[in-house]
């Protein structure tokens, strides 16, 4: 299963994802897991990074690029993987149809969440994630046991430096302007399929799994 989930910022891809990784058994490549990691880790390719995630904005497609490549030859990919956050824009999924030609394989499926503007500022203005794994909560849709740890390591529970209502907007803006053309893209490559993401979780995960199956 080589898959890509798209959607707008909020509208649930690392939450599904962790459940696709799972029933597939691939590896999940979020980019701005990465990026995230590499910020913490205080390397130059997060300190120049970091400065275009606080604005909302996409980091340059060389910086992304190159650790998407370095990933997906990975032995661990033989079975597939799931990309979220990549491609965002046009040049990228043109540069990973070619890096994919390059190593004989295609695109089992892309998955499209599929979420209304408004929801997704609450979303993710409610998102906290685990200051230590990453796993993501919602103070109104998905509470941790207990308040502001984590039900994995009791780890704080953070905010995002990108989820202040301002940057969310931005954000939203960017994904309209430069990601949403990628739908059509993948439509005219026929592995596209939409997920009406403002159901519950799960409900969500069931219509993923469903279109996966077809
Ligand atoms: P993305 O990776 O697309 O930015 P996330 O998976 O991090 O999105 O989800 C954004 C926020 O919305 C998180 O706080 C998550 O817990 C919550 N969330 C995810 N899916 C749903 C859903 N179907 N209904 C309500 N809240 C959701
Ligand atoms: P979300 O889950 O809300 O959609 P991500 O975690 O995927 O957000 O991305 C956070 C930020 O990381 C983006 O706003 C952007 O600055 C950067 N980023 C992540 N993936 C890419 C990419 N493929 N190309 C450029 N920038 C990226």
């Amino acid at each position: 299963m080589k898959l890509v989930i798209l959607g707008p910022p909020g509208a649930g891809k690392g939450t599904q994802s962790k459940k696709i990784v799972e029933r597939y058994n691939i590896p999940h490549i979020s980019t701005g897991d990465i990026l995230r990691e590499h910020i913490s880790l205080g390397t130059d390719l997060g300190k120049e990074a970091k400065g275009y995630m606080d604005q909302g904005t996409l980091v340059p497609d060389s910086l992304v690029l190159s650790l998407v490549q370095e990933r997906i030859s990975r032995d661990d990919t033989k079975n597939g993987f799931l990309l979220d956050g990549f491609p965002r824009n046009v040049s990228q999924a043109v540069s990973l149809d070619a890096e994919l030609d390059k190593l004989g394989i295609n695109l089992d499926k892309v998955i499209n969440i599929v979420v209304d503007p408004k929801e997704l500022i609450s979303r993710a203005t409610s998102r906290r994630v685990c200051s230590e794994c990453g796993a993501t909560y919602n103070v109104v849709a998905k509470p941790p046991k207990v308040e502001g740890k984590c039900d994995f390591d009791g780890a704080d529970l953070i905010t995002r430096s990108d989820d202040k209502e301002e940057t969310v907007s931005v954000r939203i803006q960017v994904y309209t302007d430069q990601t949403s053309p990628l739908i059509d893209y993948y439509k005219a490559q026929g592995t596209l399929f939409d997920v009406d993401g403002s159901q519950s979780i799960d409900e969500v995960t069931k219509d993923i799994f469903e279109g996966l199956d077809k």
